[in-house]
């Protein structure tokens, strides 16, 4: 179904006026060699440079009112659309295909701002529903991507109930458990960015591509205030959590590909060895508490992205909150791990690198750190991922910052997610679990700690101040408060522990990752064919056992269970 016609000689580029020969042109995706810009695809060009080739198989156009007002303004609205309808080959702003990206089966549904600038109207809805409808029927992913001015004003109200239909189609894939990808292009903006275009499981944005509900010249006339360079550009969004990712065009098909393959583990389950996870704190050497809390944080130690690099295979970063930030002190994204897709959620305290510590806040999450795992909890939920966390902060964040943004309640609404996640959790401790900072990622079907790592309602330091008045009573305070890997086993806090290298993970990256995908495999096999009841269940009664009065070590899980 492309329109494959040869390119002209020599194209100028709308991002820096140069001319770049068409032939090379064409061969970069429309993408200027020079600046980057991303030019302008029609609807054909993007599904033939998306889908395999071979693999297209058109859908629609499918019957929807056109002209339902009869509407005139200098020329009649019927007019129009006969011109655009001659000057594109298209029959309205959208063209549906259903195909494969990579190898992967999807639908997807593409907008063209030449036909009206990709305007918003009964036929667009239609068609947007109707591929909705064909991906649910076939269970295979949605994908949209979407370039528009806003809504049609000559379909009068008609046009605006288009964001209605289409959100609820997005809700109906999101019940059905099927994965739906928007890729935005230059420009989205009014009803599309409104409804789907937003309401998709993940958003990638092209380079430089705008996006927002209102358009920059409507908010500087009625503000009368210049916006900041760069506003509503895909940079400007990833930094305020509004999308996943920024993807260059010729990148786009790869990062697709590895979301679309995202498929809930079955058989084969993960094969597990029982010895990789220590049940019994015997088992452990004896360490001086205060020891244990200075490896626990040694700057060398492995962290979340150490592990996630050794470990984790096709990992796909996804970013933000969708409301204010992208939080760097939490990494969050998919992939496979041992060759079980998971979704991996982990605090990120960015290594021996002090410019780097520093821009991912030391591991101590904003709000926005919390909000983004909660996002990526119920994408896990919704495809039927497990979650696997990585456990490493020092704690809340103490700023100020993060206590308007919510700080409290974002940590709450964790743990009342996780209790109701119908898909494996497993937490790893993997260096520092301080307080509600760490639990808000920690409430799991395996809690399993490092043998170098520790857990805390407080730090030694911080106890040491406020009960002994004295920070320098710090390692008095780490063994009272018991934080170390054999007492957590013995409170029942933890299930089991991860074995290290003999000197500490920090001294050997690669053989402390081995030991900690050896243990995630083992309780991952152990818990992917529960059902989610068993696991909400076994969970709920994990975490409503602490602290009753039935003995210590109440809490963890009972191994001997088949
Ligand atoms: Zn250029």
């Amino acid at each position: 179904m492309a329109e494959q016609s040869e390119p002209a000689d020599w194209v100028r580029c709308e991002g820096c006026a140069g001319l770049v020969y068409g032939r090379r042109y064409a061969r970069a995706l429309q993408v200027c060699p020079d600046c980057g810009h991303h030019g302008r695809l029609t609807a054909p060009q993007r599904l033939a440079q998306l889908l395999d080739p071979g693999t297209a198989e058109p859908i629609g156009p499918v019957p929807a009112v056109h002209d339902p007002l009869g509407f005139v303004d200098s020329r009649p609205y019927q007019d129009r659309l006969d011109e655009a309808r001659d000057r594109t080959g298209l029959h309205d702003a959208v063209l549906c295909a259903a195909g494969q990206i990579e190898g992967q089966p999807c639908v997807a549904a593409v907008m063209d701002f030449r036909f009206l600038g990709g305007s918003l109207g009964c036929a667009v809805g239609a068609l947007i529903t109707h591929a909705a409808t064909t991906a649910l029927d076939r269970r295979v992913p949605l994908v949209l991507v979407t370039a528009s001015g806003g809504a049609r004003m000559q379909e009068g109200v008609l046009s605006l109930m288009q964001m209605a239909k289409t959100a609820q189609a997005m809700a109906e894939l999101d019940e059905a458990g099927i994965l739906t990808v928007s890729v935005i292009t230059d420009p989205t903006y009014g009803g599309v960015a409104a409804s789907f275009a937003t309401l998709a499981d993940v958003i990638l944005a092209e380079p430089g591509a705008r996006m927002g509900f209102a358009g920059p010249r409507v908010i500087e006339q009625t503000t009368g205030e210049k916006l900041p360079e760069g506003f509503q550009t895909a940079e400007f969004l990833l930094a305020h959590g509004m999308v996943d990712d920024v993807v260059p065009r010729v990148g786009m098909r790869p990062v697709l590909g590895r979301l679309l393959g995202l498929r809930p583990p079955t058989d084969p389950r993960p094969h597990g060895d029982p010895a990789a996870i220590l049940r019994a704190a015997d088992e452990l050497a004896d360490r001086d508490p205060w020891q244990n809390v200075r490896l626990a944080r040694h700057p060398e130690r492995p962290t979340t992205l150490d592990y996630i690099r050794r470990l984790v295979d096709d990992f796909q970063e996804l970013h933000g909150d969708r409301l204010t930030e992208d939080c760097p002190a939490i990494v969050a994204g998919t992939g496979r791990l041992a060759g079980t897709p998971v979704v991996l959620i982990g605090h990120h305290k960015g290594g021996p690198d002090l410019g780097e510590r520093r821009r991912r806040r030391f591991g101590m999450a904003q709000p926005a750190g919390y909000r983004k795992a909660n996002r990526l909890m119920r994408l896990a939920a919704k495809l039927g991922l497990p979650v696997v966390t990585l456990i490493d902060t020092p704690g809340a964040n103490p700023g100020p910052e993060a206590e308007t943004g919510g700080q409290a309640a974002a940590i709450a609404e964790n743990l009342r997610l996780m209790a109701r996640l119908p898909v494996p959790i497993v937490a790893v401790l993997i260096g520092e679990g301080g307080s509600g900072g760490a639990l808000a990622l920690a409430v799991a079907d395996r809690v399993l700690v490092s043998a170098n790592g520790i857990y805390s309602v407080i730090s030694p330091e911080g106890c040491a101040a406020i009960l002994w008045k004295d920070p320098q009573a710090a390692p008095a305070a780490a063994a009272s408060l018991r934080m170390h890997p054999g007492d957590l086993l013995s409170l029942g806090v933890v299930d089991g522990i991860v074995p290290e290298p003999p000197e500490g993970a920090h001294q050997d990256h690669a053989a402390a990752a081995d030991l900690l995908e050896a243990a995630v495999t083992e309780a991952l096999r152990e818990l992917i064919p529960w059902d989610p009841d068993r696991l909400r269940a076994a969970r709920r009664a994990r975490f409503h056992r602490y602290g009753a009065d039935t003995g210590a070590g109440a809490g963890a899980a009972d191994w001997s269970q088949p």
